[in-house]
């Protein structure tokens, strides 16, 4: 199928593309790797007048390197990371994720700003930066806001950004040299969406133990202090320590229902925690 008939504009400014977002009466929307929103509207289940393309604008690919954070640029794509064109700030974890969203073509052009716009509970990066407790840098006509990426998802698909609004960056801490990270993506063959995402962080330099169960719930399941998860504090054989009872109950309380979603949540989990360990 083919799109339906839409403007297209590509500002080389911010400034220029949240005004153009911002035009009362027409429905724009932004686009960046197009790699959602393309099929999107090849199926018509979006149908914006305009498409403001945010890819020229130099802002949005920057990377600012700074004492205690990186702000990555909302343009800047999943093969930019994973090929280490900028700091990984996060002990190799960033890296680790973008090498496995989807296919190559699919990480030359999707960027992180379009993920996390785009809010598909699926998807990688929706998980991974509630884990670091990074930010997302917003903007419009109106100012600029800065959005905890643990609150940046509402449901599925849906986030707290007005349509007017652009992530800027996302503002990444950075880890110690001493802290550790597990993550597994459980799919069924490579390039696949994620079934179950379960991550594990522990940075001892201020006692940062948090775990993220993701793809199985409309929102990721975030836990800021994961010591309940495994019945006390970081240690390499967390694994073993990993307390089924308290999963079971976390994932209760967010209502998962579903016993495969359960179990493949658990088996993430626990792969996570291993890999942590052994770090
Ligand atoms: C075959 C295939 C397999 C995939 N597999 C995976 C996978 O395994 N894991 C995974 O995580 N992802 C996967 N993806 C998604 C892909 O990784 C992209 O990240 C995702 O498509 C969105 O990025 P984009 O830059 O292409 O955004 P676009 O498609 O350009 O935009 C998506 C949405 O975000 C909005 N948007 C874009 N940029 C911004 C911004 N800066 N501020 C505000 N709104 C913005 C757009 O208006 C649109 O609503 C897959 C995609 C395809 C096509």
């Amino acid at each position: 199928m083919k799109p339906a008939a839409f403007d297209y504009e590509r500002p080389g400014s911010l400034e220029e593309a949240t005004r153009l977002l911002a035009v009362p009466g027409i429905f724009s929307k932004a686009v960046a790797g197009s790699q959602s929103l393309g099929p999107m509207l090849n199926l018509r289940l979006a149908q914006p007048e305009l498409l403001v393309d945010i890819t020229a604008i130099a802002e949005l690919r920057a990377v600012a390197d700074q004492r205690l954070h990186v702000e990555i640029g909302a343009c800047v794509t999943h093969a930019d990371i994973e090929d280490g064109r900028i700091p990984d700030v996060a002990r190799g974890l960033l890296r680790f994720v973008a090498g496995r969203i989807a296919y190559r073509a699919v990480r030359n052009r999707g960027t992180i700003g379009g993920s996390l716009a785009h809010a598909d509970p699926a998807a990688e990066w929706i998980s991974t930066f509630p884990l670091l407790g990074a930010e997302v840098i917003a903007c419009s006509r109106r100012g600029t806001r800065t959005i905890s990426a643990e609150n940046l998802m509402v449901s599925s698909f849906i986030t707290v950004l007005a349509p007017d609004e652009l992530i800027r960056a996302v503002r990444v801490p950075k880890l110690s040299a001493h802290a550790r990270w597990g993550f597994c993506k459980l799919n069924q063959k490579a390039g696949e969406f994620a079934h179950a995402i379960g991550a594990v962080l522990y940075d001892p330099q201020d006692a940062r133990f948090r775990a993220v169960i993701g793809a199985i719930e409309t929102t990721p399941i975030v836990v800021p202090d994961a010591a309940k998860l495994f019945g006390g504090p970081f240690s390499h054989d967390i694994a073993d320590r990993l307390d089924e009872h308290a999963v079971s109950e976390t994932l209760d309380a967010k209502g998962v229902k579903d016993q495969y979603n359960r179990q493949i949540a658990l088996v993430a989990l626990k792969r996570a925690a291993r890999q942590a360990g052994a770090a």
